[in-house]
């Protein structure tokens, strides 16, 4: 059957595939016909497809006509390059290589020099009359067999590699002659042997089958499940997998293999930047066995092979429009191409790299708003190192991943993960990471490696993460027996404290400072780009003029939040606050409430000057009043001291009564008790002081030319009648004051929508209320019937067993607590069709529920003030994504 087509060639001008066919052939299979295609060198091949990938994985066997397609497809590659798969005068090799739809770094292995056996390699030898190329390659090809194919442990080769080394007292690999590898070749086979029960499979046809199979049977291997569920990535994507005739790096002198990026991963500093080895061979660069030179020698060392190089990456990256990373073997001078993808990079280059391709007209700005996610800014706004802080500088590796860290030092990745758990902060120290490494390397603050290059695993893996990474500290010396590690004669031990510095390459002893940077330079850029797309606002959850001025500096567009408690914590506050809640009558209430007015006052000046004319809301007081009391235990202390002490009776009698009060105000469930709007209920006094402050507040700065709209906002309300009777109370205030103070304008009176009644008859509250603000928060706490305060005990097991996917509580709950906002928007806007509806807590700042927030047609989202530029571009990539879909 015609559809059934389950094999794309690539590599000439019979080219089958192309970028766009990712889903089917995988990213990197994908990328190599899109490269033939661009007329770039690439060793010739096929594609098995994706599909196969699943039926196989499903059925444990493959559609009959893949064999025969893959059959076929070896046939037009013997022809395309004139060598014949398995033939003893003139052997054609390949490389079976996996391939998914998204780069899984290190996830899947890949097998090189298949078709070896005991007679090709005599062929490949007569052939290139290269011994040592040909058992070199020979070793190579049966390490990666038993280590892919076979599962034997990667170690039992390497040992007997190195005890070869050892005896022949040579430190490079380089440096083995073509009988040493003859020799290892057979020690090689001799450990198939061993591990498996059964020789060393001869015949490539059965070679070929048997990769094919591994590629398939890896994308369900722990490590590519961790890394799914890592990073989202949806199993029944499957992978394709590769197959291409070699090109051999291991030639000797003029042959080479190397990885680059187009631009500085780490910086997005307009260079090409990579590294590369002579006379080596595939992963030999970022396994980290020799140490890598840098690209720009490569100049020198071949100059027409770099300049090809040269030529083809700007071809690439103009054809991709972003920074690729590509890969590249050199085979006797001649130049091929193995791979290009979409560079992966930190956020700091993400960021500069997309600002700089809308200069160079590679770009336009909405597709550079959709190049960095909100994630990698919330990591731009991460920690660096304190300027002012003063340390010494222990050792110095690679600046592989920047940012810094600090945190106690473990070796081990189980450690890690185990010490996360206990919310301790930790640095993964390594001699080097392994895909086994990636669960811990994530539980990490930072990572430090002793051995590896700018593109080795744990380069590659933490600016992935945007986790802050050293790499190649050779100064350090690991002793895993004593669980310590030195550098000269400091010695530095499991749970001691170290500071990262990945921005610098930086090992510091114990712990320094760390500031978190603002918005500037591309970043705002960038911002201002975002703001341009995005149609809803965001505001910020600010209760001091400071925290309002930060949020206004990273764009914050007024006050979605101010939390009025926070203001009566203060120190100088509190007195006047408890002697209002100890009060025994009204008439005291109010002389305390009279202290407390013109301080309150000042507050609202103070975030209405900030604001300077941007919308500012304002809740009444929220929580429970016993909260501002001491508690029972403090006040028991003392009075022990001080009848001990024999202190004064009158004394000790108001100890006694305030006690008694704490006594009587204790509650049960206070997250479900005497808060909110009842507060303002039984004790409107309390809300009349504070509406008198916001309206004298705006008068006085009235008076003084400032435009102020503020917004009164009526906590916990569930049914219309209490925000029915507060309003009326309060606008009467509210009147007066400005009625007081000869001065008019327009405030608004809303209420916070977070309980569920409230929601569901939102048509109703909207006759009163001028504006909505959903508190997820308590949303999300009285639609699951999870207490925000004992949820830590269940939650995680939860997230852990996949019985939520993520924390409701950081996470909006779309399909619950989000259909509720959906229905408290769509009933609201029925009878008040202009109301004004925003979201605050947490989730205001999360990037999916900002976006889902546009898509059900929030007008704003107020968060924290760090998160407002995260706000701002997710609100963007909302616009867009709604556009592209
Ligand atoms: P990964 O996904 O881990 O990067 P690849 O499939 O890209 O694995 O293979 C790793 C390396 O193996 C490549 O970068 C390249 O150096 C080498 N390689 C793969 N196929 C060939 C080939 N046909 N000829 C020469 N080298 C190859
Ligand atoms: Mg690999
Ligand atoms: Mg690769």
């Amino acid at each position: 059957m015609a559809d059934n087509k389950f094999v794309y060639f690539f590599g000439n001008e019979e080219t089958e595939g192309k970028n766009s066919m990712k889903d089917l052939l995988g990213g990197k299979g994908a990328n190599l016909a899109e490269m033939a295609n661009l007329g770039i060198p690439v060793p010739p091949g096929f594609t098995i497809t994706t599909e196969v990938c699943l039926l196989y994985l499903e059925k444990g066997v493959y559609p009959e006509e893949v064999i025969d397609q893959i059959n076929n497809a070896v046939i037009k590659l013997e022809k395309v390059t004139g060598k014949k798969f398995g033939d003893t005068e003139n052997p054609l090799l390949i490389s079976v290589r996996s391939g998914a739809r998204v780069s899984m770094p290190g996830m899947m292995d890949t097998v090189l020099n298949l078709g070896l056996n005991d007679d090709t390699v005599i062929g490949l030898s007569k052939k290139t009359g290269n011994d040592r190329f040909a058992y070199d390659s020979y070793r190579r090809f049966l390490t990666m067999f038993g280590d892919v194919v076979l599962d034997i442990e990667h170690e039992k080769f390497e040992s007997a590699l190195s005890a070869k080394k050892k005896t022949l007292g040579v430190i490079q690999d380089t440096e083995l002659d073509a009988s040493a590898l003859k020799e290892l070749a057979e020690q090689f086979k001799e450990i198939i042997r061993k591990e498996t029960g059964t020789d060393f499979p001869q015949e490539p046809r059965k070679q070929l089958q048997m990769a094919i199979d591994a590629v398939f049977n890896s994308w369900n291997n722990q490590r590519a499940i961790t890394y799914r569920r890592l990073n989202n990535i949806p199993g029944k994507w499957g992978t394709a997998v590769n197959v291409q005739s070699m090109v051999y790096g291991n030639m000797g002198e003029t042959s080479g293999t190397g990885v680059a990026f187009t631009r500085d991963p780490a910086t997005g500093d307009k260079r090409f930047f990579g590294e590369y080895l002579m006379n080596a061979q595939g992963e030999d660069v970022v396994a980290g066995i020799r140490t890598p030179e840098p690209i720009s020698t490569l100049k020198d060392n071949l100059p027409e092979a770099y300049a090809r190089l040269e030529a083809i990456y700007h071809k690439l990256e103009d054809h991709f429009r972003d920074m690729q990373d590509i890969e590249f073997t050199i085979e006797e001078g001649k130049l091929f191409m193995l791979q290009t993808r979409t560079g992966k990079r930190t956020a700091a280059a993400a960021l500069k790299i997309a600002v700089d391709m809308v200069n160079e007209g590679l770009i336009d700005k909405r597709t550079a708003v959709t190049r960095v996610s909100p994630e990698q800014i919330d990591r731009l706004l991460h920690p660096t190192l304190d300027s002012q802080a003063e340390f010494e500088v222990l050792a110095t590796g690679l600046p592989a991943s920047p940012g810094a860290a600090v945190g106690k030092v473990v070796f081990t990745a189980e450690h890690a993960e185990e010490m996360a758990k206990a919310n301790e902060k930790v640095i993964l120290v390594r001699t080097e990471t392994s895909p086994e490494d990636i669960g811990g390397m994530d539980a990490a603050q930072g990572i430090l490696t002793v051995r590896g290059g700018m593109t080795s695993h744990a380069a590659v893996v933490a600016r992935g993460m945007g986790k802050p990474c050293v790499a190649g500290c050779g100064s350090v010396t690991i002793d895993m027996a004593s669980c310590a590690f030195s550098v000269s004669d400091v010695t530095i031990n499991e749970g001691d404290y170290v500071t990262i510095d990945g921005s610098t390459g930086s090992l510091i002893l114990g712990e320094v400072e760390l500031v978190t940077p603002g918005v500037s330079g591309e970043l705002d850029t960038l911002l201002s780009w975002a703001d341009e797309i995005r149609e809803m606002g965001v505001r910020t959850n600010a209760d001091t003029p400071h925290d309002a001025q930060v949020a206004r500096d990273f764009g914050a567009e007024g006050i979605g939040l101010c939390r009025t408690e926070h203001m009566f914590f203060g120190e100088d506050r509190i007195p006047a606050v408890r002697e209002m809640i100890l009060a025994e009558d009204t008439e005291v209430r109010k002389a305390a409430l009279d202290k407390l007015l013109p301080m309150q006052k000042e507050d609202f000046i103070g975030l209405f000057k900030v604001m300077d004319g941007l919308p500012v809301t304002i809740r009444l007081l929220d929580p429970p009043l016993h909260e501002f009391l001491p508690k029972h235990e403090e006040l028991a202390d003392k009075l022990r001291s001080l009848e001990a002490e024999k202190g004064s009776d009158s004394e000790i009698e108001r100890i006694k009564k305030i006690m008694e009060r704490v006594d009587s105000m204790v509650e049960v469930n206070p997250m479900l008790g005497h808060r909110g709007c009842r507060l303002g209920i039984t004790y409107p006094e309390i809300y009349e002081m504070q509406v008198r402050a916001i309206i004298e507040a705006a008068c006085e700065l009235k008076a003084g030319g400032m435009d102020i709209v503020p917004e009164i906002m009526i906590p916990l309300v569930s049914h219309v009648n209490e925000l029915r009777s507060t309003k009326e109370d309060l606008v009467e205030v509210a009147e007066s004051v400005m009625a007081e103070k000869n001065c008019k304008f327009d405030y608004l009176v809303g209420t916070m929508i977070e309980l569920p009644r409230a929601a569901l008859t939102a048509d109703k509250i909207a006759e009163e209320a001028e504006f909505f603000s959903f508190g997820t928060n308590d949303l999300t706490q009285t639609t699951f019937g999870f207490s925000r305060d004992d949820a830590g005990k269940f939650l995680p097991v939860y997230i852990e067993n996949s019985i939520l996917p993520s924390d409701p509580f950081a996470v909006l709950d779309q399909e619950g607590v989000g259909e509720l906002v959906k229905i408290g928007i769509e009933k609201g806007r029925s009878t008040r069709p202009d109301i004004k509806i925003g979201i605050c807590g947490e989730h205001g700042g999360e990037p999916s529920s900002v976006k889902f927030g546009y898509n059900i047609g929030l007008n704003y989202v107020s968060c924290s003030p760090f998160r407002v530029p995260i706000a701002r571009l997710a609100a963007a990539q909302a616009v867009i994504e709604k556009q592209d879909n």
